[in-house]
């Protein structure tokens, strides 16, 4: 199967010891066969030949020998298989964390983020059974059963006969039932993302659900597939059941029919009592294999299918530019690059028309960009192909005149400092948290950049100041979240700075504080901004108004003011809100006064 060598491509180590384990237990196999035949040589002695037991007590030391020896070959076999499913498993999970970060953000948005972690740990758990159990009882259920033929064949062909028409009616039957099981195990693996999945969604909304009256339905919808769950999983579980009994039954009625046949030729003196009785020690074993690789494979199926849908994720293919070794780092500058957006193109892959099109525009090293529009008008998106995230379907973007193509992701984005519109922050201490961009920061630049966020304030007073472990229990509100996102941003000082609505949770005195800060901040360095707020927005050099994925004016302040566009209409309608707002404050100091 092909899946099965890509999974061995990725885990060459775990090739060779499945490897090993197969021949381990082949051999186990071959030293059972020699084991039953001393068995019947010593009954054969004991009860026909009528020897004393002190002369058999050689054989019966020898007896012993081979079953010493099969336990240690089964046991070191079984080992080195667990080592190799063990390995496959550390080494599947890392590679689905390394693809899942090359994927990006971007894909990570798009796809469940419940059913992907349901991929990363149950699927991957999941793997065990299928490959320390299920693939080296495959190898050797197509090898042992045949060896046992040889061995009876010369003692008794009838027998051997019997056992060479009766086994490929149970491979039939096993191959019948198991893809019946296999179309189940699909099924519930696919649920069991579901649930996770929901599982996941409900959780990070309960407060919404609460909120909206709505957890009761939640509830009832997950107890709904869980069900279904179930009942897929009884359905599965009576397959297997069904199947080991059906096989058990089957290898049983196949070696009653050799014992009578034995039997009776043995009674007409036709056969010898050792071939007989040897014989029938060797059918049930001829048997065993295929019974046993029934057993495994339902044990194993949900690995198989889990081993499809991780294979699956691995497939995908980055929507933004993957790093390559080869990528160009260009030379450093402190001030930006220059950088060109021509004429680019954003299509999703299931979106109908495109989030941006034919977009062009310049920045300028040293330059304060703001991109200003209505939501849903392709802002984030632009901001997400400045990172390299996303590829333009067409058009090209450039830096100092290189195609963003050609440059190593890593050294380009370690030239960028960016603020998420919904940024992130990790269980760890504040500081940790401030640091991720620059780990080695000096005390007091991450308190610099902490005051020019104004977030210094609210983090003394937090119980341990900057060594709090930011967690449920130390709670922060979104506009302190955002506060100590952008201080993380301005710590790693990069000569890029993007931010995707910085003050858009930020009351006004804050985002008064953070516009005052950005202008200090970003002279001689580049600033790509996202804004909401006009205010913000008439500080830059350069201003780019988007609707609907397409530019609809870009200049400075003075010159969109004048055109008497989109941006003019944003930016009356935004005075004429902070005038009333004014006017409000006036009039209820005056009652006070
Ligand atoms: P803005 O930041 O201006 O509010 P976005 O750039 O986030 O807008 O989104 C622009 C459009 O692209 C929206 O219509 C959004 O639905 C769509 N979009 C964003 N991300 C994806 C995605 N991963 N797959 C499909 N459509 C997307
Ligand atoms: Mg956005």
């Amino acid at each position: 199967m092909n899946q099965n060598r890509r999974l061995f491509r990725y885990v060459p180590a775990a090739r060779f010891r499945i490897g090993a384990a197969v021949v381990l237990a082949g051999t186990g196999g071959l030293v059972l066969l020699l084991e039953a035949s001393q068995l019947a040589h010593i009954v054969d002695g004991a009860f026909i030949g009528g020897k004393s037991l002190r002369s058999l007590i050689p054989a019966l030391w020898l007896l012993l020998g081979w079953i010493g020896l099969r336990a240690v070959l089964l046991l070191v076999s079984e080992y080195a298989a667990l080592q190799a499913a063990a390995r496959m498993k550390s080494e599947l999970r890392l590679r689905l964390a390394r693809q899942i970060s090359e994927l990006g953000p971007v894909y990570a948005k798009g796809e469940r983020s419940g059913e992907l972690v349901s991929v990363l740990c149950e699927g991957v758990d999941q793997l065990e059974n299928y490959v320390a159990k299920y693939l080296p009882q495959r190898s050797l259920s197509a090898f042992l059963p045949l060896a046992v033929l040889c061995m009876a064949a010369p003692l008794d062909w009838i027998s051997a006969g019997i056992m060479a028409v009766t086994l490929p009616m149970l491979i039939v039957f096993m191959v019948i039932i198991g893809q019946a099981a296999k179309k189940k195990a699909d099924r519930q693996f696919h649920q069991l993302g579901l649930l996770s999945g929901h599982f996941f969604d409900v959780l990070r909304g309960l407060p919404t659900l609460i909120l909206f009256n709505r957890s009761k339905a939640q509830i009832e919808i997950i107890s709904r597939i869980s069900e279904k769950l179930r009942t897929t999983t009884m359905s599965t579980m009576r397959i297997a059941f069904m199947s080991a009994f059906v096989m058990e039954l089957f290898a049983t009625l196949s070696t009653a029919v050799v014992a009578v046949f034995l039997g009776l030729r043995l009674i007409s003196g036709e056969l010898i009592f050792y071939r007989a009785f040897c014989v029938l020690l060797l059918v049930p074993e001829f048997y065993a294999p295929i019974r046993q690789l029934g057993a495994q494979y339902h044990a194993g199926l949900n690995g198989m299918t889990a081993a499809e849908r991780i294979l699956q994720v691995l497939d995908v293919e980055p929507l933004g530019w993957p790093e390559q070794p080869d990528g160009r780092s260009l030379p450093a500058s402190s001030r930006g690059y220059r950088i060109e957006f021509d004429r680019v193109t954003v299509q999703y892959p299931d979106v109908p028309i495109p989030v941006l099109s034919e977009v062009s525009f310049v920045i300028e090293p040293g330059e304060r960009l703001a991109i200003v529009g209505p939501s849903g008008a392709g802002k984030s998106t632009l901001l997400e192909l400045l990172q390299g995230y996303i590829k333009p379907a067409s058009g090209r973007i450039l830096i100092d005149g290189t195609d963003m193509s050609e440059l190593s992701m890593k050294w380009w984005r370690s030239q960028l400092a960016v603020c998420e519109q919904k940024p992130h922050l990790f269980p760890a201490t504040v500081e940790q948290n401030l640091t991720l961009g620059h780990p080695h920061a000096a005390a007091k630049d991450i308190v610099r950049a902490a005051c020019m966020a104004n977030a210094d304030g609210f983090i003394r007073e937090l119980a341990h100041g900057y060594e709090t472990v930011l967690s449920e229990q130390a709670q922060l509100s979104g506009g302190q979240v955002q506060r100590i996102a952008l201080a993380r941003a301005l710590l790693k000082q990069a000569p890029l700075l993007v931010l995707d609505e910085p003050t858009d949770q930020l009351d006004l005195e804050n985002g008064e504080f953070i516009k005052r800060s950005l202008e200090q901040w970003g002279r001689g360095r580049t600033t790509v901004l996202v804004t909401h707020h006009m205010d913000l927005a008439r500080t830059a050099d350069h201003i780019v108004a988007l609707q609907d994925g397409a530019i609809v004016a870009s200049g400075s302040h003075e010159a969109l003011m004048d055109a008497n566009g989109l941006y003019a209409s944003m930016m009356n309608a935004e005075e004429h809100e902070s005038a009333q707002h004014r006017a409000k404050a006036r009039e209820q100091e005056g009652m006070a006064g």
